[in-house]
């Protein structure tokens, strides 16, 4: 079967909703297809500021909203990317056929130190996209579901993956991207021109996996729409609506068109309203998975220890052939 793999960064206490809809919704469908590696990045997640004793704890907050999600361990290797030193390894390596410019031109990057100043970034938030292209290279993933803006980070990986080939011969799987153009990209419900982040969207923009249904319904009933009061799908010129039918229709699983011709005639508030109660919803029975799942801790580590052991099977092998293909003497 190909492989598929992805992550989510344990970089908050919850996942949000365009985690939800961008990416999770996609893990789930293709567990049956794939043989599947998914992955709580807490290496990622050291790159920027941090408490570790928090660090630990969103680790399993993390895992148990990904099972909660629909990710299932018989069939997917779930496990902590600590766990399994080869990315790190492999990391440092591919590191060396990566050039300062390229690294350079990450959007990334740039946006999560608009704010900040890049002074203040550290050298790992810079090499992120090296580490994402060995999470992927190291399971030779045929495909990697992501929501849009991890594009130019898959884009990366593919030329490393294939300018490593051409180097040291045959080594990596060229992975290709599979983002779903409807459901790629949920904005900010404050600012619908940036993207849903957990670093940075403000607070009332963000709907979090964990939060209260009744405050992600208040959420989305106030998210910031746009002048005009017909309901239609436009995300040039009404981004904000357009930002609601996009999550309405997948969260439906109905057409954005279906959607539209419901609430015509209709004001902005319905829809604000009706969209609500889907998430609320949606929360609600999240939540309340996701705690349950966390009582048993043990039972947490027991599934990714199993993860981490399928995961071994594939990463110990790759790591052998990258490090016999760059010419390091082996140990006897
Ligand atoms: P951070 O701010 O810590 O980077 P994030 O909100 O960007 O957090 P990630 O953990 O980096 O979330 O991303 C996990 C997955 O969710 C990735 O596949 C990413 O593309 C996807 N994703 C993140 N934000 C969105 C969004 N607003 N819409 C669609 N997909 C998203
Ligand atoms: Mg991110």
């Amino acid at each position: 079967r190909p492989r598929v793999l992805s992550g989510a960064q344990p970089t908050a206490d919850s996942y949000h909703l365009g985690n939800y809809i961008g990416a999770f919704r996609q893990w789930v469908a293709l567990q049956d297809e794939f043989e599947a590696f998914y992955f709580v990045p807490d290496l990622h997640a050291i790159t920027v500021e941090y408490d570790p004793a928090q660090l630990r704890e969103r680790t399993y907050v993390a895992a148990a909203q990904l099972l909660a999600a629909g990710v299932d361990p018989e069939r997917s290797a779930l496990f902590v990317q600590s766990h399994v030193p080869e990315h790190a390894q492999l990391a440092w390596v591919l590191g060396g056929v990566t050039g300062f410019g390229e690294a350079s031109r990450m959007t990334q990057f740039k946006d999560k130190t608009a704010k900040g100043g890049q002074d203040s970034a550290s050298v790992g938030l810079f090499t992120y996209p090296i580490l994402m292209a060995a999470d992927i290279l190291v399971y030779q993933a045929d495909q990697v579901p992501v929501g849009e803006d991890q594009r130019q980070h898959v884009e990366l990986t593919r030329n490393l993956a294939q300018r490593f080939n051409h180097r040291f011969g045959e080594t990596f799987t060229v992975p290709k991207p599979y983002i779903v153009k409807e459901s790629a990209k949920v904005y900010d419900l404050q600012d619908p021109t940036v993207k849903m982040s957990k670093s940075t969207s403000s607070p009332n923009g963000v709907v979090n996996l964990l939060d209260d249904p009744k405050k992600a319904a208040k959420k989305i009933r106030s998210a910031v729409t746009d002048s005009g009061t017909e309901i239609v799908f436009d995300p040039q010129e009404k981004p904000g609506v357009s930002n609601l039918l996009t999550i309405f229709s997948v969260l439906t699983d109905r057409t954005v068109d279906d959607v539209v011709a419901d609430f015509e005639g209709k004001q902005y508030g319905h829809l604000k309203v009706a969209l609500g109660d889907v998430v609320a919803e949606l929360v609600s029975d999240f939540g309340s998975r996701t705690r349950e799942l966390l009582e048993d801790r043990a039972e947490l580590d027991r599934i990714l220890a199993d993860g981490a052991a399928r995961a071994r099977e594939v990463a110990v092998p790759t790591l052998a052939a990258v490090y016999e293909a760059s010419g390091f003497a082996a140990p006897r």
